[in-house]
């Protein structure tokens, strides 16, 4: 039988997932691999939040909960963003979705139609250009350069911006670890207004932020009747596995969403929900809690980074990450990470498999205890050390 395009168009871009895959397959065969790949959490999620989901799937929450969110998580989530943001936001600006990815795909299916292009910036989290083309959409990507320190072009991105009806943006960013300063973040929000394209905002990370502090671009001037904003709770409160997250825009667009979610989610779990409300409820110290090894992680690499001679760090002022820049070696972030799972079986994202941008760039996710961290790097650090004197000879 024949799977439609829209599917069989939705294999993974970019290039190096094999050191991923080849890194779970050393680890399923017993051999001990650093594992510095995947965006995930080292702690489980906090057994207040789990005694909260207990209690109420116990109580009877159990059922078909309403599409759009329980009225009590809508409120929370828009007295939320209004407290960070400054954005007066209310119930009806709020759909609740089964997780980021989820609102990135609602958002696009509300952006682009068949035959349009979506923008998105390079480099990229995975999923964009397939959740673009899940939309029917075309993705463009549009390179944010190392030598810019990874910040996107607004002049780049309106040279691209023929036929698109989005653009999408990421900040903090995974996987650059970087955020976009007030000035970039205002020429998008101008670009995409001007042009006419929805500015969809993925702030999954806004909690892990080490350098000065979050801004949404929808609490810039002009933003708001074209802005969608995507939240989670999966790494503020480490909750990957419970799918819970949110997309925040202007009413009409909200409404818009609540019928795709009726014919695709229909909602999420009312328990997990509850789960949620608990947890946003306990404000600040808990995601404070989920971010402090991150920031203490980010603080350790940096220092261990900046004594070596020939890799680079971008700017590492939020999420989980580490971009290296490991170009001086010789090798393709590919050809990097392959050689070091092979001989140090250390596993690090090749660059390549977020997008042209971060080629001759490694990622290294922050997500194992320091001391495991801090040996993982030393080794890596030396060994590009080594392959740039081999260069050299
Ligand atoms: N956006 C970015 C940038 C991410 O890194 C992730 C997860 N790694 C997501 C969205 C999706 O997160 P979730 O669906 O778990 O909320």
């Amino acid at each position: 039988m024949r799977i439609s395009d829209r599917l069989a168009t939705l294999v993974s871009d970019g290039d190096g997932w094999g050191v991923f895959y080849k890194a779970r397959a050393l680890v399923a065969e017993g051999v001990a691999v650093t594992e510095l790949t995947i965006g995930e959490h080292d702690i489980p999620t906090h057994p207040r939040i789990l005694e909260e989901m207990h209690r109420a799937a116990r109580g009877g929450h159990t059922g078909y909960a309403a599409v759009p969110g329980t009225d009590a998580l809508r409120d929370k989530v828009a007295a939320h963003v209004t407290e960070r943001s400054g954005v007066p936001t209310g119930r009806g600006n709020v759909l609740i979705t089964p997780g980021g990815q989820s609102g990135l795909f609602a958002a696009h299916m509300l952006a682009c139609a068949p035959g349009d292009r979506g923008l998105f910036i390079d480099p990229y989290y995975a999923t964009y250009p397939g959740t673009i083309r899940a939309a029917g959409a075309l993705p463009v990507p549009v390179a944010a350069r190392a030598e810019d320190g990874f910040q996107p072009d607004p002049a780049r991105i309106a040279a691209s911006a023929a036929g698109a009806t989005s653009l999408l943006i990421n900040t903090p960013n995974n996987p650059t670890g970087i955020l976009y300063d007030r000035d970039r973040l205002q020429g998008l929000v101008d670009l995409t207004r001007t042009r006419g394209l929805w500015l969809i905002s993925d702030e999954v990370y806004d909690t892990m932020v080490w350098d000065g502090r979050h801004l949404s671009p929808r609490a810039l001037p002009g933003a708001r009747d074209h802005t969608l904003v995507v939240g989670s709770m999966s790494k503020s409160h480490a909750m990957t596995g419970s799918r819970i997250g949110w997309v925040i825009g202007p009413e009409p667009a909200i409404s818009a969403l609540i019928d795709l979610a009726t014919h695709t989610t229909y909602g999420v779990p009312g328990y997990i929900q509850d789960a949620a409300l608990f947890a946003l409820d306990e404000g600040a110290w808990l995601e404070e809690e989920i971010a402090a090894p991150f920031r203490r992680r980010r603080d350790l690499a940096a220092g261990i980074v900046a004594g070596c001679p020939v890799v680079q760090s971008a700017p590492a002022q939020g999420a989980m990450y580490l971009m290296l820049d490991i170009r001086r070696t010789g090798l393709s972030g590919l050809g990097f990470a392959e050689a070091l799972l092979d001989r140090h079986r250390i596993a690090v994202m090749p660059g390549e498999s977020f997008g042209r941008a971060a080629a001759g760039h490694v990622r290294v996710a922050l997500t194992v205890e320091d001391a495991a961290l801090a040996r993982a790097l030393d080794v890596l650090l030396r060994f590009a050390e080594d392959l740039c004197r081999e260069a050299a000879e």
